[in-house]
């Protein structure tokens, strides 16, 4: 039985690019070829990277002067290289978490960091209002959705400084405005393809202002004047990211997603207001992620969560276990989750209150 996967990354992909990314491992549109034995030079890998590269510019609606480059490293050789590039004297950061504090902790070996605001005192239940982001800072670093947590900043948000975000696990979650942003960077493999391949969109112009001299691979430069393929770029990763990317076009676009993600949540935060033994952790409901669903025992019933999600693993769940900083349980619902999967957890959660 094919289980429901609410796994909070690498995570659910896509049939179509399971399937798409299949085909072509064991031959490439009948070229009798695998797409991991061919060059990156190869024309048909070129069309691959193209057609990836455009396709990211069409569903975010990517205006002109921005690069999108297509590395490895993962989101986290981003928290080293968005400083590396971006950070003269100072930068601003926003703690939402430990992703966002990990990333303000590598910016320090570059430069002045204010942390303009921390959840932190919570668990980071909350996202930080009303904070103050000097006005002479270089950048100003947010991460938009707290993978771990459950929280999520859903608007693109208007700063004087060069606004940078990572968007590793809301990313094609929704439609937005890339113009606010000067960098957006993210790790593949929450609503994108299988781990190997790293996104960012960068802004061509905010580049080349820093004065220290910047390794070859860590300097975005490079990677624009060499279409992401100053050396072997992760292939296979890509290829699935090309197929994520056309079945999101084929799905209506990012407002077609945007809609099924908002109804998938919406039913799953019905069921834990609603329900006598869970409840959110997250008092805000503004700041609640439309991606990942924390939610916990009520006080009363806190010795029944091993119970809870190894009933929901009898049905054939899976990944709902909350992170070990924080517990609970938290349902993953990336945009290649079916609303199937998400109705089969409320049921689930349903029959467990039921049979207490
Ligand atoms: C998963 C995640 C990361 C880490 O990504 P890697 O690619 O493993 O480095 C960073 N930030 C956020 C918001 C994440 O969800």
């Amino acid at each position: 039985m094919k289980k429901h996967n609410f796994s909070a990354g690498p995570s659910i992909l896509s049939p179509y690019t399971i399937k798409h990314t299949a085909e072509g491992i064991l031959d490439l549109d009948q070229s009798g070829l695998s797409v991991m034995e061919i060059s990156h030079r190869s024309k048909e890998f070129i069309a691959i990277m193209d057609e990836t590269q455009q396709l990211f510019k069409d569903l975010l609606d990517i205006p002109s002067g921005y690069s999108v480059l297509l590395l490895q490293g993962g989101a986290s050789l981003q928290f080293c290289m968005v400083p590396y590039n971006l950070l003269q004297t100072k930068a601003a950061y926003l703690d939402t978490g430990s992703w966002a504090s990990k990333a303000a902790k590598e910016a320090k070996l570059f430069g002045e960091v204010e942390v303009v605001a921390s959840s932190k005192d919570t668990t980071y239940s909350y996202i930080p209002k009303g904070y103050v982001i000097p006005s002479d800072a270089d950048y100003f670093h947010i991460t938009t959705n707290n993978t771990i947590y459950g929280t999520e900043i859903k608007e693109d948000m208007d700063v004087p400084m060069h606004l940078v975000a990572d968007m590793s696990s809301d990313i094609f979650s929704r439609p937005m405005d890339v113009s606010k942003y000067a960098l957006i960077y993210g790790g593949a493999q929450k609503n994108l393809a299988p781990a190997g391949v790293t996104f960012v969109i960068v802004k061509d112009e905010i580049l080349g202002k820093v004065t220290r001299p910047i390794p070859t691979m860590l300097n975005y430069q490079t990677h624009i004047d060499n279409g992401s393929m100053f050396n072997t770029p992760p292939c296979v990763a890509i290829y699935a990211a090309m197929h994520t990317l056309r079945w999101y076009m084929d799905q209506g676009g990012l407002a077609a997603m945007h809609k099924l993600n908002l109804e998938k949540a919406g039913i799953l935060y019905d069921e834990i207001d609603g329900s006598p033994i869970f409840t959110s952790n997250i008092g805000d409901v503004n700041d609640r992620s439309i991606m990942n669903v924390t939610f916990v025992m009520k006080e009363e019933y806190k010795e029944k969560e091993a119970d809870f999600l190894a009933f929901a693993g009898s049905r054939g769940m899976s990944g709902l276990k909350g992170h070990r900083s924080v517990g609970g349980v938290r349902a993953s619902i990336y945009n290649a989750m079916p609303i199937s999967s998400v109705e089969a957890l409320v049921e689930t959660m349903k029959a467990f209150e039921q049979n207490l």
